[in-house]
């Protein structure tokens, strides 16, 4: 199996996300935080290959996270998705690249604080274009501030304007429906069941409305678009079970046929077009 959303951070920067996820949040982490112990989790899940995602939290860790990154990726032979800031200077994803510490980019736009569709988000695009280089990003509903850097609307200048391979994480948690139209558009855009596939009922601290997490529209999604689905867990920034991200997927009602596509065979196939 292959998750493709995993969060293996060096551990002098684990301490910002215990404390966003206790001290913010209110809520209880069930596993580790520390990379060596998630990924002995993950390991005992049967995951054999993972992609890492460090986005970076504020510009000053970039080139650090993306060092590590290259550290991993030359250990493990991890699939690397790197950091960038919209405040950083451009060399220093460029330089990431070529050192060869990163497969592609993460964003986050709810943790960063920039909308998709702003001007600095164009200006990484740009880049990404130029590169040739995939870009993962964050989708739907964000716990800090709901869907105000995360609606829908946002990801249409990326994907309506651009080439380069997209995977669009937690298929718009929320909001699922509303991807149908990105992926329809292209080939090469993607997305992933980390959060989605987790029966959660969460309140929108922006307008106050329920947002539900696993709905009736993320499974026809799955059965509509097999190929372009792939599995994600978020180990290590989770509050319920690890294994309860894996479970979930074997429980659907789904052709056989179907899981294998999303615990595996859409993450190869993804690798051997756009990584190698
Ligand atoms: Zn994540």
């Amino acid at each position: 199996m292959i998750d493709v959303h995993v969060h293996l951070f060096p551990d002098e920067i684990v301490w910002r996300f215990y404390a966003w996820i206790e001290k913010k949040h209110k809520l209880k982490v069930v596993m580790p935080i520390e990379w060596e112990k998630a990924f002995e989790i993950l390991k005992n899940m049967g995951i054999k290959q993972i992609f890492n995602l460090t986005h970076a939290v504020t510009p000053e860790y970039s080139k650090m996270l993306n060092e590590w990154q290259g550290k991993l990726k030359k250990k493990f032979g991890f699939i690397t998705f790197g950091a960038f800031h919209p405040e950083n200077n451009e060399e220093l994803l460029i330089e990431a690249f070529k050192q060869k510490w990163i497969d592609g980019l993460k964003l986050h736009p709810p943790v960063q604080k920039f909308r998709p569709d702003s001007k600095e988000a164009l200006k990484i695009y740009d880049l990404l274009e130029e590169l040739k280089k995939p870009l993962y990003i964050h989708t739907g509903w964000f716990p800090d501030n709901g869907f105000q850097y995360s609606a829908p609307e946002m990801y249409e200048p990326l994907i309506y304007n651009y080439n380069f391979p997209v995977i669009l994480a937690h298929m718009m948690l929320g909001k699922t429906k509303e991807i149908r139209k990105f992926l329809d558009e292209r080939r090469n855009v993607y997305t992933e069941t980390s959060n989605a596939l987790i029966n959660l009922e969460t309140i929108d601290p922006i307008t106050g409305e329920k947002v539900k997490w696993l709905t009736e529209d993320v499974i026809k999604l799955i059965e509509d678009y097999p190929d372009r689905i792939l599995y994600g867990s978020e180990i290590p920034l989770i509050w319920w079970k690890p294994e309860e991200t894996l479970e979930n997927i074997h429980k659907l009602n789904i052709d056989e046929k179907i899981k294998e596509r999303i615990l595996w065979k859409n993450a190869v196939e993804f690798i051997e077009k756009y990584i190698k």
